[in-house]
């Protein structure tokens, strides 16, 4: 993890040097390649100069051409490590000339996303103000007192260097009682509505991070929403896990409830916090195998943008690698059929089967005062997830005699008194731990399995 991590640093600091053209021309395979990001075989190549991202354009929003990718402000590059490092005006100019040179034009931030607001404003207003859409929000997460957020309205507009928001969104709605609090109660709507009717918001809509019930009781409250940002990826389409409920929640059925009304849909988290772009080796095979030309980003990319209702989707880059590999998915998108669906939700059970514990094999938890091989232990689990072979003995599913046998081989290979069952949750090595996994659980997790599997 960690040689791949460096090697991947290594690769983008290559492609940022690669010049003032922004490597427009340098190529973007040989890098990713020996980054690990994609197989060796991969056949992906670079954007051309001339390549622009498709875009989409919606009646109800006056047919104004919005691009299908969309850029997600939020984690944008910053001088130096760690979240409170200053981000790096340069390097944002860069990613967002290269953007808008690409046909981008659709630019989502937040005042909860720390300095974007500033940065992206700083960044666009060396632009055409027509060239660009604004998306930025109302974040009044610790304080929905009406003068409280109309403060933060015009400090937005401020950072902006705007006098006018394209897209505004009443920012993550969790539930009905959260959307009466921060929005109703208070006065704020009518508020927000009267600045449409004027022009300083074009359009009106939310983000919501709530379950199926609540998308249906805010849908069936008489307000017109002209577009709704929603968490839409190939994993969580069949289900989605809630941080504080049990409430079935997933991504299918939010969008169609959105599609059936004829509302215009954002998505958000299309790689899931970029958890699926670095997925697997055995999953990036099977995915390079079906879609060569593109890498699991890509590929998690262009199942969000298919379906007909998405407006646009947001892709939160860091780089200028990521952004190029965007540009590439959008200025060749083709959307999936029925067929590439179905495999991808075969991918989601796969990926959903086979978890992979963060273990960089650092080995700082080690020695354990009870003999146990903690990063051994691990790197056996994690070998087998690779490979998609976890035997799961609970549903005994395809191939179950098969991968049962390859994991019980696999894990006989850890010297005596060495393996999970050695653990006695004594903890000591949790707090030295610098990916923070829980190792006791990990390892009681683990042993249940090898008992389990008899
Ligand atoms: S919790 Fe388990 S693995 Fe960790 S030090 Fe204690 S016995 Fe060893
Ligand atoms: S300290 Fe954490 S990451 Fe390092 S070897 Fe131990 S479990 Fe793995």
């Amino acid at each position: 993890m960690e040689k791949n991590s460096m090697t991947r640093r290594e690769a983008i600091r290559a492609m940022m040097l690669a010049g003032a053209g922004l490597a427009a021309s340098s190529s973007l395979a040989a890098p990713l390649r020996a980054a690990g990001v994609v197989p060796q075989d991969w056949k992906f190549t670079e954007p051309a100069k001339g390549d622009q991202v498709i875009h989409r354009t919606w009646k109800s929003l006056g047919d104004e051409s919005i691009s299908l990718l969309g850029m997600g402000c939020m984690r944008f590059p910053r001088k130096g490590s760690g979240r409170r490092a200053p981000l790096d005006q340069e390097a944002v100019n860069q990613m967002i000339d290269y953007a808008l040179e690409h046909g981008i034009n659709y630019f989502d931030t937040a005042p909860a996303y720390g300095d974007s607001e500033r940065a992206t404003g700083e960044a666009l207003s060396r632009h055409n103000r027509k060239d660009y859409l604004i998306a930025t929000k109302m974040s009044n997460f610790s304080n929905a007192e009406l003068g409280a957020c109309k403060t933060m309205f015009a400090n937005s507009l401020k950072n902006l260097r705007t006098s006018y928001v394209d897209y505004f969104l009443l920012h993550s709605i969790g539930s009905v009682a959260d959307f009466n609090k921060r929005f109703v109660d208070n006065g704020l709507l009518p508020w927000l509505q009267d600045l449409r009717k004027k022009g300083t918001i074009r359009h009106l809509g939310f983000s919501f991070h709530g379950s199926n019930a609540a998308m249906k009781a805010l849908l069936e409250m008489p307000y017109d929403w002209e577009f709704v940002q929603i968490q839409l990826n190939y994993v969580d389409w069949k289900h989605m896990p809630l941080e504080d409920s049990d409430e079935p929640c997933d991504s299918e059925t939010l969008y169609k409830m959105l599609a059936d009304k004829g509302i215009p849909v954002v998505i958000m988290e299309p790689i899931r916090g970029g958890a699926l772009a670095n997925v697997s080796s055995g999953l990036k095979a099977k995915l390079a195998e079906r879609f060569p030309q593109l890498s699991p980003a890509g590929v998690a990319l262009t199942f969000a943008s298919t379906p007909k209702a998405v407006m646009c989707t947001l892709s939160g880059m860091s780089n200028m690698q990521q952004l190029m590999e965007n540009v590439y998915t959008f200025s060749h998108f083709k959307p999936f059929d029925a067929a590439d669906n179905e495999y991808m939700l075969e991918m989601a059970r796969l990926y959903n089967g086979n978890p992979h514990i963060p273990c960089t094999a650092c080995r700082y938890c080690m020695p354990c005062p009870h003999g146990v091989d903690i990063p051994g232990v691990f790197g056996v689990y994690n070998a087998i997830s690779d490979e998609l072979m976890l035997p799961d003995p609970a549903s005994k599913g395809k191939n179950y005699k098969e991968k049962r046998k390859a994991f019980l081989k696999r894990y006989a290979t850890l010297a005596k008194g060495t393996d999970a069952s050695a653990c006695i949750a004594c903890n000591a090595c949790v707090p030295k731990c610098p990916q923070h996994i829980r190792i006791s659980e990990q390892l009681r997790m683990i042993h249940k399995l090898v008992k389990d599997l008899g």
